[in-house]
């Protein structure tokens, strides 16, 4: 038998075989978010068997419990022990249940807004917000059966394809975006995108002339991404007089949401361009997995500052002023932040921005110190190197490597463990 052919066949008994027990021992939700004609958001779940509740995967607040809205009274929805929990009133077991949502944009604290919409009502949705289990999630889940339903006149952007009417598929990790609206992408030599048409006369006219320029940098340095990504970039306005930008990668995917009045966006133009190329960052890093811990996102947060210095410095040395300042910025707020504490308290503390400072910081210092050309790139690629063969993503394992190979002084790595807040 051909070797490739074994390949195929060995994969797909495994794919059997492990989709039968996590069929058998989990029961996998089938998961149906549905956006109506007159605009209505729903989201259904159903088990196969009978349960006693649906609990999510991942609540960074209660805030579903506002959100969401049963859509029949026999149930209740609560917040216990940092889960949000749906339940029958009369504790009876049940195989569905329907939800009412509300699809404007709300900031999670350090996670990706469930919806983004765009001007012309189209909408971002990110399907891990949806992620939930049957009974209780035991963290250890990572199959979720997930379909959309849309009006037929809506394209149903999923996995870079166009779909009209519905589709589904397995989901897995983070989960991804997918888009709901009436455009259809626009086709680059590097990337796709849906540009918010509001967008177009400014930032998302500068992005799209950045940010061939930006990953023509970054293939230089990490190689070109295996699969053309897709580029996402809204606006809406808000209610409550909020204002502000949210970015973020995931696997083939990049996303950018400006939300709130106009009027107060800062029209920084150097800032924006940070923003990007912190973000083109991203999708270059080809982290095999998640970092451990919370406390160790300043290493994909502080590589993605790290690059953008670089970016910026390459493409638009006009700003190397401005690019100096913000590095010892992020060395000055690194320093308050850690002087008594650490980025491990920091980060438990909600002060998330020491991620980047710190972050910023330490890889600057290293990249500085390496006697040869592109430390933090080289550093980078044997970290993840070394992830993919089974070392942990983590604080320890980089600063370690960067005291190995990278020329990084005991006593520097030391105070970089001090700051981070490990031994
Ligand atoms: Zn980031």
């Amino acid at each position: 038998m051909p070797l490739r052919l074994l390949k195929v066949l060995a994969f797909s008994i495994f794919l059997l075989s492990t989709l039968s027990i996590t069929a058998q021992g989990q029961n996998i939700l089938y998961t149906e978010i549905e956006k109506s004609s007159h605009d209505e958001w729903t989201v259904s779940y159903q088990s196969s068997k009978p349960i006693q509740a649906v609990m999510f995967a991942n609540s960074p607040d209660s805030s579903r419990l506002q959100r969401w809205r049963l859509l029949s009274t026999e149930f209740s929805f609560n917040y216990i022990n940092g889960k949000e929990v749906i339940s029958r009133k009369d504790g009876t077991a049940f195989t569905f249940i329907k939800l009412k949502l509300t699809p404007n944009y709300v900031h999670l604290p350090k996670n990706y807004a469930p919806f983004s919409p765009f001007s012309n009502d189209g909408m971002l949705v990110h399907s891990g917000r949806f992620f939930a289990c049957a009974n209780i999630c035991s963290g250890l889940e990572n199959t979720w059966a997930m379909a959309v339903k849309a009006p037929r006149q809506d394209n149903i952007v999923v996995g870079g394809k166009v779909y009209l009417s519905e589709t589904s598929w397995w989901d897995k990790n983070e989960g991804q975006k997918f888009y709901i609206g009436k455009q259809r992408f626009e086709v680059n030599i590097d990337y796709n995108a849906i540009v918010d048409p509001l967008l177009l006369g400014h930032i998302g006219k500068q992005l799209q002339e950045a940010l061939p320029s930006m990953m023509a940098v970054l293939d230089k340095s990490y190689g070109a991404l295996q699969h053309k990504p897709m580029l996402f970039a809204s606006v809406s306005t808000t209610n409550d007089g909020s204002f502000g930008r949210q970015g973020g990668t995931l696997p083939n995917q990049i996303f950018m949401h400006w939300y709130g009045d106009v009027k107060h966006q800062k029209r920084d133009e150097f800032e924006t361009l940070w923003f990007f190329a912190h973000e083109a960052a991203h999708m270059y890093q080809n982290l095999p997995g998640k970092a451990i811990t919370p406390l160790d996102n300043w290493l994909h947060e502080g590589h993605a500052e790290m690059m953008a210095k670089k970016i910026i410095i390459s493409l638009l040395p006009q700003y190397s002023d401005l690019v100096a300042g913000k590095v010892s910025k992020a060395e000055a707020n690194c320093e308050v932040a850690t002087q008594n504490s650490s980025l491990s308290e920091q980060v438990k503390a909600g002060n998330y921005q020491s991620l980047y400072d710190c972050g910023l910081y330490i890889f600057n210092m290293i990249d500085f110190n390496y006697q040869g050309d592109n430390g933090a790139e080289a550093l980078w690629m044997e970290f993840i190197k070394q992830a993919s063969n089974g070392h942990k993503i983590d604080s320890h394992e980089l600063i370690s490597l960067a005291q190995r190979n990278y020329h990084l002084a005991h006593t520097q790595a030391d105070d970089f463990r001090k700051i981070v807040g490990i031994n």
